[in-house]
C-alpha cells in the first residue's frame, strides 16, 4: 500500500519525486469547475499560523474547488506574540483567527482553546472526543493537518493534535465510539481523506501546484497579523545583537518581505523539485480502495 500511488483527486498526474526514492508522487493541479462541490474539509492545528503556512495554497485551491471548510484550533496560542501579556495574546489571536476564517473563506472555526506548549498534558482520549464529535456534526470528508509520523517534530502541540486527528478520522466512524453522539441525533461519519504536512521530513507523495494561489496563500498568513509580526521582530532582534539590520524588514513593508523570503521563497524552493512555480508537499491518505476492483467484478444491484 504504501508504494502505491493514489491517483484520485482532480487534476492529478503522476511524476517520480527526486527526493522520495521508490515512494510515487501524485502532482495534484489547477482544475477548473468545482469538483469537490458538496464536500467538507477541517484544517485541524494547534496554532493559526501552521495551516496558513503550510497548507495555505492547499487551502485556498480546494475551497475554490468546492469544499465547504471549517478550522479547528486546538490550542489558545497564549505564548505567541513579541511584546503582549498572555491574556492579550490570546485575544489578539482569537482576533487574528477570525481575520483568517474570513480571508481563507472558511465558514466558521472551533477554538478547542488548550493551553498553548502545554498539549502534552492534556488526555488523548479527551482531545480524540472533542474532535469525533466535529467530525460527526459537521460530517467532515477531509482533513489538513500535521503528520502524526513527521519526523523531528519539536513542538508537543504539533504531534499531539496529530495523533488525535489521526485516531479520530476512523474511529468517528465507529457506532460503539462515543455511542452517546447517537442519542443526541449524530450518525458515524469516518473521514476519507487526509492530507498531512510537516516541518521536518515525512513521506511524501503528494505535491499540489499552488502557482495560481499563491497569492491568496499570501494574504492568508497576513490575517495571522499578531504571529507574523512576532517573526519578524524576533528576527530584528536576534540580528540588533550581532550589530546587523535589515533595511526591508523594518517599517511597512516589512511583514511583505519576510512573508516573501521566508515562505514564498521556500514554496518556489519546493516546486522547483517538481518542476513548477511553487508547490506544497503532503502525505495523503485516500479513501480505502483496496475491494475497489472485486466490487467492480462482482457487486449486483440490491433485488
Ligand atoms: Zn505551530
Amino acid at each position: 500500500m504504501a508504494a502505491a500511488a493514489v491517483l484520485s483527486g482532480a487534476g492529478a498526474a503522476q511524476a517520480q519525486s527526486p527526493g522520495t526514492s521508490a515512494e510515487q508522487v501524485v502532482v495534484d493541479r489547477p482544475t477548473s469547475g468545482q469538483p469537490h462541490r458538496g464536500k467538507v474539509l477541517a484544517l485541524i492545528t494547534p496554532h493559526l499560523d501552521d495551516g496558513p503556512i503550510f497548507a495555505g495554497g492547499l487551502l485556498a485551491k480546494l475551497i475554490s474547488e468546492g469544499y465547504t471548510g471549517y478550522f479547528i484550533r486546538t490550542s489558545n496560542d497564549e505564548k505567541d506574540s513579541y511584546d503582549l501579556t498572555l491574556g492579550e495574546t490570546v485575544l489578539a489571536n482569537e482576533r487574528d483567527t477570525a481575520n483568517f476564517v474570513k480571508t481563507a473563506g472558511l465558514k466558521k472555526s472551533f477554538d478547542l482553546s488548550y493551553r498553548n506548549h502545554r498539549m502534552d498534558d492534556v488526555a488523548k482520549t479527551e482531545l480524540r472526543g472533542r474532535l469525533i464529535f466535529l467530525f460527526r456534526l459537521l460530517k467532515i470528508d477531509t482533513v489538513i493537518s500535521y503528520d502524526p509520523w513527521g519526523h523531528y517534530e519539536e513542538n508537543p502541540d504539533h504531534y499531539v493534535t496529530a495523533q488525535a486527528v489521526e485516531a479520530a478520522c476512523w474511529m468517528a466512524a465507529g457506532r460503539l465510539d462515543l455511542p452517546e453522539h447517537m442519542e443526541a441525533g449524530l450518525q458515524p461519519h469516518g473521514v476519507s481523506e487526509k492530507y498531512y504536512f510537516a516541518r521536518g521530513p515525512q513521506l511524501v507523495n503528494r505535491v499540489v501546484d499552488i502557482g495560481p494561489f499563491l497569492q491568496q496563500k499570501v494574504s492568508i498568513i497576513k490575517s495571522c497579523d499578531t504571529m507574523i509580526v512576532h517573526m519578524v521582530k524576533d528576527l530584528n532582534a536576534t540580528l540588533a545583537k550581532r550589530g546587523l539590520r535589515l533595511p526591508a524588514m523594518t517599517g511597512d513593508s516589512a511583514v511583505d518581505a519576510f512573508i516573501r523570503e521566508s515562505f514564498v521563497t521556500r514554496d518556489h524552493t519546493v516546486g522547483a523539485k517538481y518542476k513548477l512555480d511553487y508547490a506544497e508537499e503532503f502525505h495523503y491518505i485516500g479513501p480505502d480502495s483496496s475491494l475497489h476492483d472485486y466490487i467492480e467484478k462482482n457487486a449486483k444491484p440490491l433485488a
